[in-house]
């Protein structure tokens, strides 16, 4: 029912070269990868579920720019995101 994972755009310098954007294992390396590097359980600059809700339901190109480079840099906010998809997708 979902097949939208690649409009999401990470950015992120020290993201793992070896990677391209748009594909399912990108997305699970990606993942491990991002809880290692970027817990932030502090939730330090997080943008709020309310952005983050705004990125999962857009249909077009997300021009929230500071919430994207956001969640490349946020496990927090990418497991929030995963729950808010789950949500409105009624799982
Ligand atoms: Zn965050």
């Amino acid at each position: 029912m979902t097949s939208d994972q690649s409009k999401f755009q990470f950015r992120e310098p020290d993201f793992p070269p070896d990677l391209d954007p748009g594909e399912a294992e990108l997305l699970l390396a990606f993942d491990i990868w991002i809880h290692e590097k970027h817990p932030n359980p502090e939730r330090e600059g997080c943008p709020g579920r309310d952005r983050l809700e705004a990125v999962v339901r857009a249909k077009t190109k997300v021009e929230d720019q500071y919430t994207l480079d956001h969640i490349g840099l946020c496990a927090a906010c990418l497991d929030e995101m995963k729950e808010i998809k789950r949500e409105l997708t009624g799982r």
